[in-house]
């Protein structure tokens, strides 16, 4: 797979192991025979960011993941149906109501639920997250969250083709990654920084990303 090469050839440059990298493939818009043909291929997390596209194809894969991530903007009415997907990993937490939902659900199914809290480091309208500068506020606010395990923190980098100012936002959230290092609270363990995409993976992996998001470079352009 030529994006393994490239990964590595970022590892080399900032003197980082790539084994420590996880290369989560982002299946929006893929079929279901997509998303099989790139299990077969060597593909073992997989990533979508609609709960209801999850829905329809995640249960009715053949070929078997190791791991199913979501990583879109989650609604609170739609809690539930994700858990029934049994989500290893949530990337997209950025409101406390549906964190407390989720804390809820799984105290009900006797399971813990890893999530990662998604800051928005560009200030882009557009995008979701919490601001940067309640990441500690809102993390000391879920102590009490029993059945939650935060595991890290996610960002978008800024769309833009100046690689300064992504790479920026992905500085930023490394900074405040290793801020939250210090905190010592029993549901909280830093051990996830979630950034880079198609676009921008190679300045993520410099900047400490230790999860990729990628859609497009593994699997083409995205029509719709
Ligand atoms: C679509 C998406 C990606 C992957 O985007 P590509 O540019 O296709 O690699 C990563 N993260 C999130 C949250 C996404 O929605």
């Amino acid at each position: 797979m030529k994006i393994m090469k490239r990964i590595e050839a970022a590892c080399a440059k900032t003197d980082r192991n790539p084994a420590e990298i996880l290369l989560l493939a982002v299946t929006k818009t893929r079929s279901i025979e997509e998303i099989n043909l790139a299990l077969k291929a060597g593909i073992s997390i997989i990533g979508e960011n609609k709960v209801q596209e999850a829905e329809a194809k995640i249960p009715y894969l053949q070929e078997n993941y190791k791991q199913f991530h979501f990583i879109g903007h989650l609604q609170s009415n739609k809690v539930k149906k994700l858990m029934q997907l049994k989500p290893d990993l949530i990337h997209s937490i950025d409101s406390f109501s549906t964190l407390k939902k989720i804390n809820q659900l799984a105290i009900e199914n006797g399971i813990t639920v890893n999530v990662l809290i998604q800051v928005n480091t560009s200030g882009e309208e557009s995008k979701f997250g919490i601001q940067p500068d309640i990441t500690e506020s809102f993390i000391l606010r879920a102590k009490t969250l029993a059945n939650i395990r935060i595991l890290g923190l996610m960002t978008i980098g800024m769309f833009t083709s100046d690689q300064a100012k992504i790479r920026k936002c992905f500085r930023k959230l490394h900074e405040i990654f290793l801020n939250m290092k210090k905190l010592k609270q029993a549901n909280c363990e830093m051990k996830f920084l979630s950034m880079g995409m198609s676009g921008d993976y190679e300045i993520a992996i410099e900047e400490g990303a230790n999860i990729l998001r990628i859609g497009s470079a593994l699997f083409g352009p995205r029509v719709n």
